[in-house]
């Protein structure tokens, strides 16, 4: 790889530089030059940066420029896996024919998406035809497969049956396997090794931060793309759970290997039961207010990405977060667990070698077996004691949805920021935050806090839209106050009146799901255009029949805008029913918040209007991705312009003209 940069960055990024050569219709963009020049000073100087790069900068080009030209290894980080591919296939093969550099690239993901060819050959030993059509599949595919990605799977294995295939630590004697030469994973992570530049998610990026720097080779720099997911997949990553879920694959890993006695079973089963229903008696909303649905402890992009798990991103409706001190009798329930998990710990110590279901190799591999199974136990007693700290180390939490049972205990550590400032900031050389929603007015201090960073340099990029002539921001009248409970019957109307003047194109999104509903229920049958609410097909399809289908329409909740990505007049018109604060009855928020008020500062004015701000300009980056979009964003809640805070929020938005009235929005449509 190049290490001696020839030409200037102006030069590269200028009209008859390589980049306009290798890219037809490439413009010089002074805002993406700047961040450039600014990233690539950091990587000298060992300095972090943070650049917030609206829609049109082109900011995966800025950061890729230095990265490629510093002869240094490289991580780069994003959020979502639209962004990975973007880079692996678009844009970092386009920089690398640019600059004639001839780098090494690598993405690489976590264990749990590659096959485990043990796993597999083990499976099919123990039975001659698989257990199902999509298992059947599985098989073919693992014979012709050269990477063992599960992205690669037509169809998608249901989670117990990809389990019992990956390649996930737990599960894995690494030296001692005989298929360790050939084994998927462990050829990317060497591939990870040699490569200049790796592409990775935050999911395990954090993870190894958590683990000590084990999942990823060693790095120079650090690029952390979608910066504003940061906090939640740090504090993801360093969060401990318990479930019915995570207790079951330890005990069915322990069971592969194992002769179990059934008393053991019995007694984790029943005091997991015991858990159930200890969490089950806590009344919602009994505690102080602490107890509520919360579809709003994800609003403002900080509920951990646990929440949007398990159902592709649509959160359930009926998913609740409360404190773990605001139900007594967990406590007791958690010690039943306890010393359950005890007992099979000192069972396992004691029968480690005389229980195995198969004669391991040698001693090492039956010390290896169970070190393995012994891990989950463990993790688990770590989690309980967790759940014991005071406040002040620890946030613990229960999560739960009535509509499908499951539940969760959760601790995280209460200061995130310390963590990464020590493990992340302190130990890279030079770590680069982008995001195109990270700056509350122009200043970082909300990110900079929330991540542990001291000092950086800071750049926000002009944008190349111009929103005053593309956009429009409408705020509803004072009277529409999202707390009033006539609150649905008052925007009904101007909901139609807007998607009339629109033609439809529109998300109309709620930060509740009993609002999202009574919404939709009033305007349902008076909106000519199609019509779909969240919930009603996946996500994805959700966004594909969006796609498809003209002047559609979509109701559904706040978090739906996250990640997405609607090209031109399609989507034209966002309408949002409140100022998208997050929930202060959510455990994590409510004990951010507590932190900021016991230091004698503004909780409200320091994380609430900010946390709104940042997801207020995601809204206007999904609408405004081109010099040629057109759209509107519509605030329902009239204290946007009625209050103090309403206009602080509205200040620090991307400078879209305010239409007063809904006939100054018809003519900017008409026009
Ligand atoms: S080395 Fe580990 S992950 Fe790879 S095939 Fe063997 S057991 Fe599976």
């Amino acid at each position: 790889m190049s290490t001696a940069p020839t030409l200037s960055i102006e030069v590269l990024f200028g009209q008859e530089g390589p980049l306009a050569r290798a890219l037809p219709g490439f413009e010089a963009r002074p805002g993406q030059v700047q961040m450039s020049k600014l990233i690539e000073r950091g990587f000298l100087e060992g300095a972090h940066t943070i650049v917030e790069a609206g829609t049109g900068v082109g900011k995966s080009l800025a950061y890729l420029v230095p990265a490629l030209r510093s002869g240094k290894k490289v991580v780069v980080s994003t959020a979502t896996i639209a962004l990975q591919e973007q880079l692996v296939r678009k844009d970092i093969p386009l920089v690398v024919r640019a600059l004639g550099i001839p780098a090494r690239i690598e993405l690489l993901k976590g264990r749990s998406h590659y096959l485990c060819r043990a796993k597999l050959d083990r499976m099919r030993a123990e039975r001659l035809i698989a257990s199902s059509a999509t298992m059947e599949a599985a098989w073919e595919w693992a014979d012709r497969t050269q990477t063992g990605d599960r992205a690669e799977l037509r169809s998608p294995l249901p989670a117990l049956e990809w389990e019992a295939l990956d390649a996930d630590a737990d599960d894995c004697v690494g030296e001692f396997c005989d298929k360790f030469k050939d084994c998927h994973f462990f050829k990317r992570r060497d591939a990870a090794r040699y490569a200049d530049i790796v592409v990775v998610n935050h999911a395990l990026f954090f993870l190894d931060l958590a683990l000590g720097g084990t999942l990823l080779p060693p790095y120079d720099y650090a690029i952390l793309d979608e910066a504003h997911q940061c906090e939640q997949w740090a504090s993801a990553a360093l969060t401990a759970t318990l479930s019915p879920y995570s207790v079951a694959r330890v005990m069915r890993r322990l069971h592969r290997d194992y002769h179990v006695p059934a008393a053991l079973d019995d007694e984790l089963d029943s005091s997991m039961r015991g858990l159930a229903q200890a969490l089950a008696r806590v009344p919602w909303g009994g505690s102080g207010g602490q107890a509520a649905p919360t579809l709003q402890g994800g609003s403002g992009g900080q509920a951990a990405p646990t929440l949007q798990g398990g159902s592709g991103g649509q959160a359930a409706p009926t998913l609740q977060r409360y404190p773990l001190s605001a139900n007594e009798a967990a406590r007791e329930a958690l010690g039943g667990v306890q010393a359950a998990f005890y007992r099979i710990e000192n069972w396992l110590y004691g029968n480690w070698q005389a229980a195995l279901k198969r004669p391991p190799e040698n001693v090492a591999e039956a010390e290896r077996r169970r070190d393995l199974a012994m891990r989950g136990v463990l993790a688990h007693v770590a989690t309980i004691e967790r759940t014991e700290l005071p406040q002040e180390d620890a946030i613990n939490w229960v999560e739960r949805s009535d509509a499908s049972g499951r539940y969760e205990v959760n601790s995280a550590p209460f200061d995130v920021a310390e963590y990464l400032r020590s493990a992340l900031f302190a130990r890279t050389q030079s770590v680069v935050l982008t995001s195109a929603t990270i700056a509350t007015g122009n200043s970082f201090d909300f990110l900079r806090r929330a991540l542990g960073v001291d000092e950086a340099q800071e750049y926000v990029a002009p944008s190349p839209f111009d929103y005053r002539a593309q956009a429009r921001l409408f705020v509803a009248p004072p009277h529409c106050n999202p707390k009033d409970p006539q609150f649905a019957r008052a925007v009904a109307p101007l909901i139609e009146e807007i998607l009339d003047i629109t033609s439809g194109r529109a998300f109309v999104l709620f930060t509740s799901y009993a609002r999202l509903h009574e919404v939709y229920a009033a305007v349902r049958e008076r909106v000519a255009y199609p019509v779909k609410l969240q919930g009603e097909m996946p996500r994805a399809h959700l966004l594909d029949w969006f796609r498809s289908t003209n002047n559609a329409v979509l109701f559904a909740t706040s978090t739906f805008w996250e990640g997405i990505d609607v090209v031109g007049s399609a989507l034209s018109c966002v309408i949002v029913d409140r100022l998208p604060f997050p929930s202060p009855s959510d455990p994590i928020v409510a004990a951010r918040l507590a932190a900021i008020e016991a230091a004698g500062r503004q909780s409200f004015d320091e994380y609430m209007i900010p946390s709104a701000i940042v997801r207020l300009k995601q809204g206007f980056g999904r609408l405004i991705r081109s010099k040629t979009d057109k759209g509107v964003i519509v605030l329902l809640d009239g204290r946007a312009a009625s209050m103090r805070y309403g206009a602080t929020i509205v200040a620090s938005l991307p400078p879209a003209k305010r239409a007063n009235t809904t006939d100054e929005l018809r003519k900017f449509f008409l026009t």
